[in-house]
């Protein structure tokens, strides 16, 4: 038997069930002495804290604790879940743990038990914290912990971390407990003979259980340094074998809950009593997911919550864009003319305007959804909508990521993560691209205003009517490319949903505020750094020609100014736009106009849709650079501009219904975000799936609207 006493420093790992209480026992460990890394190889977030100890002469140990990503079971059904097989089952793994400690939910005995079972069975040295014992006795369950120790082989801490309660007890019994338990809940010789001893005669495992999980998880093994030459023998082995994974662990499973089943019967009285939390939750929950009602209220909810981030978005925004504004013209006045100021003001800045103009939709989006999460609703939407969501090749979890996809589809594709059933995972990022999102609400808006007269019908705005149209347009392909995606993506896994209900509780802000800073930040950093640099690439497209096409224009201008006395204002807005039209951005667009044209777009549209392929709301950016042509020097806005716009071979006005609506389908549909490829590719590990999508989101762009300018104009 080691002991911690004589150590200097210990590893410990914490693992449990999602939502056990994990987190809340590591930061109760830890307090603010934690760091955020990354797990190697995969975008996982690794948690790290650390805190001291004191042994019995006084002496301090200090802890390093890493808080594993939440899981049932050592069979992994989503990246997150291999963590813990990874780091557990690999005693070479940088973050592999002098001790574990074990997070179980007493109030859920049964399930939070298989976990730790096979723990037990990884015979590192372990202790179960039962967690939640407020609501497990509210439930009206007695735990004999004792009892429960003595059976289990560990030692085991009743807790309630939300009030700190058990914390000096867990850090008392690191101290003293620091053997592997004994105990065997599975002999995994009966499934497999000899297996175990094969496998350990290849690769170091920290038992015979982990070299028995190496054969179920050989699939997609990452660990252990395997060379090629390892992963051969290893397949060898399983193959010869005949090692039938599925089986084997179907009956481990069973077998595994019927020794659990016996355990709990020895160690929980249930006293016959539900408390006040139990019965209220069950109150709300008999309307809140109502055959029913539970559809429609969810569908009032929706509503709400979009009118508020519409309506309250507004102002901050408006805020933003005054300050760019204003910090436009500062720092324009204050540097000396030239490239460089150039560069800064249309490149840098309007590149940072673009980026945080959506950060107060976003904020008030993921603000409800915390809310939505934290008081224990989601957790019944998603499960109401399973089945429904089922039919459609998703599944309940991936109704977070589409809401979301309404705010930023980069932060959406992220929250993706939590489904177990990688087909579904797939399916669900591949169209949450196609919600709304809110880079294509300025070109959306500016659009409608061109195309669809103000006014109302029976009451209700005709423009907002045909906005909530454009989002409804978004969801239909969304739901329908998944259903078609169902059949065509081959993934072998079968589907299950796991997902615990728990109790209604009110929300607590500082959940709210931690969701709202991530979130924020995942897009300023991620969607932010892309959108920054293309409208650098942009300004040097639009701000450079070839050749010295540029000052033949000025020339002209200049000559033409002297003799004819025409007003300097409008000079220079012809020479703006004359320089845009043959600028490399210009040509570009002359280049594609034969392919676009069949929808009704013109070269002028082409520059705007192949800047827009970086980030869609840089569309209204360009198209008033674009239309600065007919400008008489009034401050007319892009969209008078716009109005004004003749096609040359109708005579009529460039932006009719057919050529608005037809563009309009083209936003809705083209994969037009390169931060949402960048997200994808980092998420799926690989170019393959963001290219199809851009592939596909693409095709079916182009297809909508040459149908649809073809069939209006
Ligand atoms: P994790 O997913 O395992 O990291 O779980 P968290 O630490 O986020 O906890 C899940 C939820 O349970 C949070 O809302 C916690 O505040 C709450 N929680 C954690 N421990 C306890 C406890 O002992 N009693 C009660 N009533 N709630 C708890």
């Amino acid at each position: 038997m080691s002991n911690v006493q004589n150590k200097s420093k210990i590893k410990i790992a914490i693992v449990g069930n999602p939502n056990s209480g994990k987190s809340t026992v590591f930061n109760a460990l830890t307090g603010l002495n934690q760091k955020i890394a990354n797990f190697p190889g995969v975008t996982v977030e690794k948690r790290i804290g650390f805190f001291n100890l004191e042994n019995e002469s006084g002496q301090k140990i200090s802890a390093e604790i890493i808080d594993l990503p939440g899981c049932y079971s050592l069979y992994p059904k989503s990246i997150d879940e291999r963590i813990p097989f990874q780091v557990l089952c690999d005693p070479d793994d940088e973050s592999y743990p002098d001790f574990v400690i074990v997070i179980a939910d007493a109030s859920n005995l049964k399930r939070s038990l298989f976990l730790c079972s096979q723990i037990i069975d990884l015979k590192i040295p372990a202790l179960l914290a039962l967690n939640m014992m407020d609501l497990a006795e509210r439930k009206g369950l007695g735990i004999d912990s004792g009892k429960l120790s003595e059976k289990l082989g560990v030692p085991v801490i009743p807790m309630n971390a939300l009030k700190k309660q058990g914390i000096a007890e867990l850090k008392k019994s690191l101290l003293h407990s620091f053997s592997p338990p004994e105990k065997d809940f599975t002999d995994v010789q009966k499934y497999s003979p000899g297996i175990t001893e094969e496998i350990k005669n290849i690769i170091h495992v920290s038992s015979d259980y982990a070299a028995f999980q190496v054969a179920n998880n050989f699939e997609w093994i990452s660990a252990f340094h395997l060379t090629p030459e390892k992963t051969g023998k290893l397949k060898k082995i399983i193959s010869d074998r005949n090692f039938d994974s599925d089986a084997i662990k179907a009956k481990e499973t069973l077998e595994r809950y019927g020794v659990i089943t016996v355990l709990i019967k020895e160690v929980v009285h249930e006293k016959g009593i539900m408390q006040g939390t139990h019965v209220r939750s069950k109150k709300i929950d008999s309307i809140l997911t109502h055959r029913v009602f539970g559809y429609v209220i969810f569908l009032v909810i929706l509503f709400l919550v979009f009118q508020s981030i519409f309506a309250w978005a507004a102002y901050p925004m408006d805020l933003v864009d005054r300050f760019f504004a204003w910090s436009k013209q500062m720092v324009a006045a204050a540097m000396p003319q030239g490239l460089l100021n150039d560069l800064v003001v249309n490149g840098i800045i309007a590149g940072l305007n673009g980026v945080v103009i959506f950060v107060p939709q976003i904020a008030l989006l993921f603000a409800f959804i915390a809310v939505l999460e934290d008081t224990g609703y989601m957790s019944r939407v998603s499960f109401m909508m399973d089945k429904l969501l089922r039919g459609f090749g998703l599944n309940g979890k991936s109704v977070i990521p589409l809401i979301s996809g309404v705010a930023c589809a980069v932060p959406a594709i992220m929250s993706a993560r939590t489904i177990q059933n990688r087909k579904e995972r797939i399916i669900t990022i591949m169209v949450t691209p196609l919600m709304s999102c809110s880079a294509r609400l300025p070109v959306y808006t500016l659009l409608i205003s061109l195309i669809i007269p103000a006014g109302y019908f029976y009451g209700v705005n005709v423009q907002g009517l045909v906005l909530f149209g454009m989002y409804l347009i978004g969801f239909i392909a969304a739901i329908a490319a998944a259903w078609l995606m169902k059949f065509i993506i081959r993934v072998k896994e079968k589907s299950y949903f796991i997902m615990e209900l728990p109790l209604y509780r009110l929300p607590r802000f500082s959940n709210i505020g931690m969701m709202i800073i991530e979130k924020v930040k995942v897009f300023l950093f991620d969607a932010g750094k892309v959108i920054m640099a293309i409208s650098i690439v942009l300004w040097l497209l639009s701000s450079n020609a070839p050749g010295n096409k540029f000052e033949t224009i000025e020339k002209k201008y200049n000559t033409a100014s002297q003799n004819s006395g025409i007003n300097h204002d409008e000079i220079i807005y012809k020479i703006k736009s004359e320089k845009l039209e043959s600028s490399y951005a210009g040509i570009l667009g002359q280049w594609i106009e034969p392919a676009i044209k069949p929808m009704g777009f013109d070269w002028k549209i082409g520059i705007a849709l192949i800047t827009s392929f970086a980030a869609r709301e840089v569309f209204v950016g360009t198209m008033s650079t674009i239309y600065s042509a007919g400008d008489k020097g009034t401050r007319s806005t892009v969209r008078e501009k716009m109005q004004s716009e003749i096609n040359p071979e109708t005579l009529k006005p460039r932006y009719d219904f057919a050529t608005g609506f037809s563009l309009m389908l083209f936003y809705a549909f083209a994969m037009q975000c390169m931060s949402t490829l960048a997200v994808v590719k980092r998420e799926m590990r690989g170019w393959k799936w963001p290219l199809i999508q851009f592939a596909y989101m693409g095709a079916l762009a182009y297809v909508a609207s040459l149908t649809a300018y073809q069939l209006l104009k």
